[in-house]
């Protein structure tokens, strides 16, 4: 299987290589030369295989660069009941006829990022040691991706993780899971400043390309591919335990900020899995939900992004959009050039409501979209507690209140649980006036000792700190 990108770069490349990289040269996002198509046959097969085989079977589609056995040993090192916390890895809860959650939050982190993040800190430690080369992995976080991240990576050989995220924004579970890890090779730089002042300190540490080539500069978000196909695994697993044969369809309904999670479903239809619908839901950062209403796509300025009680989805563009807009027109890579390229760039928005392919999004590609607010979350929260005594956290909670809308008869409706209501604890405690719950293996995780360095929002502190660091 040979990637390409979005933009048009006449390079192809094979899967390792594109592991280690975050953008494609041309700045685009890189997609495989065409997906898989899994026949019945092929479903049957998989239809109640353990869940780190049935990765293996989906990831050695896209991956024939590294020896079967391998690849293999990894996923079965990486599922496994021990890390996830059950069997089945993501199993589903019914809550009313027709609509069940699929859980992607019993991972070490408590949110759905574990599930791609785990492969990758197996698949960056396999990689880099057959090249005998070490990487510095640099990133921001508002709290869920960082947490993944590290916990992925701690320990592993040739990686070290330097991850920044504003000082004292981070929900206190958040701030306690990444601060209590005291493995050497996870640095936590608390800046003075918010989740921009990070995210602006990553790309100009990036954007130093003697600095990133000397102390080998490397990220982990969400626009990797290796991310997005080790979640394409959880569509197929969650469809076999909703369906009894393969002739039936669910729909999925997906809490959405970057486009990451949802862009996976995508794939997983175009492998042709039985999907009929692929819901978005967004909270009032609405940047998705405006496209599939109207066609228009339209980049936040800070000063329209909203800080909500859903944070991890608190965007203002949508990374990972790009590789679904490159499909729904019919792949021509000069017009999505022009469109995230130059037209983007000037005016921050493009409107493709008036093009025929538009209609295709829903009609060709099942999506479906809806939003929801402070007061819905707070509302739903409380009535999923009340009538079936199960707390589910904010992001989740935007996810069922617009799935509710999309629900049809005789196919059920999976909404994904992206997190534990831990995380969010002070929603919690307003929608029920009591504390959420919480995995026994996290009690006293706010009285272990931290470690942790704070500074100031400049890049050149980060420099130093990282040469320092990296001997
Ligand atoms: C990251 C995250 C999301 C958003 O996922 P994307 O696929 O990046 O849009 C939703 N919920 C939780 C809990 C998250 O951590």
């Amino acid at each position: 299987m040979l990637y390409l990108s979005t933009r048009g770069d006449p390079g192809r490349k094979r899967f390792c290589e594109i592991l280690l990289e975050g953008l494609a040269p041309d700045g685009g996002l890189y997609l495989p030369e065409r997906y898989p198509r899994v026949d019945a046959a092929t479903l049957s097969k998989w239809r109640g295989l353990p869940y780190h085989e049935l990765a293996f079977e989906i990831l050695s589609l896209y991956i024939d660069d590294i020896p079967a056995a391998d690849l293999k040993a990894i996923c079965a090192k990486t599922y496994t009941a021990d890390v996830f916390g059950t069997r089945e890895i993501v199993p589903l809860r019914k809550l009313e006829d027709g609509l069940v959650l699929e859980a992607l939050s019993n991972g070490p982190t408590l949110a759905f990022k574990d599930m791609a993040m785990q492969l990758l800190g197996n698949l960056f430690e396999y990689e880099l040691g057959r090249r005998g080369e070490e990487l510095n992995i640099l990133g921001a976080t508002s709290g869920d991706t960082g947490s993944a991240a590290e916990y992925a990576m701690r320990g592993k050989k040739g990686v070290r993780v330097f991850m920044t995220s504003p000082d004292g924004r981070m929900s206190p579970f958040q701030q306690a899971q990444m601060f209590s890890l005291q493995d050497p090779n996870i640095h936590n730089l608390a800046i003075a400043g918010v989740f921009d002042d990070c995210q602006d300190i990553v790309k100009a540490v990036s954007n130093d390309l003697e600095f990133k080539r000397k102390y080998r500069i490397g990220t982990v978000n969400s626009i990797n591919w290796a991310r997005l196909v080790a979640q394409v695994v959880y569509y197929f697993a969650g469809y076999f335990q909703a369906t009894a044969s393969n002739d039936q369809r669910v729909s999925f309904t997906v809490p959405s900020g970057n486009f990451g999670n949802i862009c996976a479903g995508h794939v997983a239809r175009m492998m042709g899995l039985p999907i009929e619908r692929l819901v978005l839901a967004t909270n009032e950062n609405d940047v998705l939900d405006e496209f599939f209403r109207t066609g228009v796509y339209r980049v936040r300025g800070s000063a329209d992004t909203h800080e909500t009680s859903s944070p991890s989805m608190d965007i203002s563009k949508a990374s990972n959009f790009e590789r679904f807009v490159f499909d729904l027109l019919g792949r021509d890579a000069a017009r999505l050039k022009a469109l995230f390229g130059e037209q983007l760039a000037a005016s921050g928005r493009f409107d493709l409501g008036a093009d025929p392919a538009f209609a295709a999004a829903g009609a060709k590609f099942g999506f479906a979209s809806g939003k929801s607010t402070h007061a819905d979350r707070v509302a739903t929260i409380r009535d999923t507690w009340q009538r079936f005594d199960v707390m589910i956290d904010t992001h989740t909670a935007d996810g069922l209140k617009v799935a509710r809308r999309f629900v049809q008869p005789g196919v059920p409706m999976i909404v994904l649980e992206t997190a534990l209501p831990i995380k969010f604890a002070a929603t919690i405690v307003e929608a029920l006036g009591r504390e959420p719950q919480r995995p026994a293996k996290f009690e006293g995780l706010e009285k272990l000792p931290r470690r942790v360095t704070v500074l100031p929002a400049d890049a050149g502190a980060v420099k130093d700190f990282i040469a320092a660091h990296c001997r």
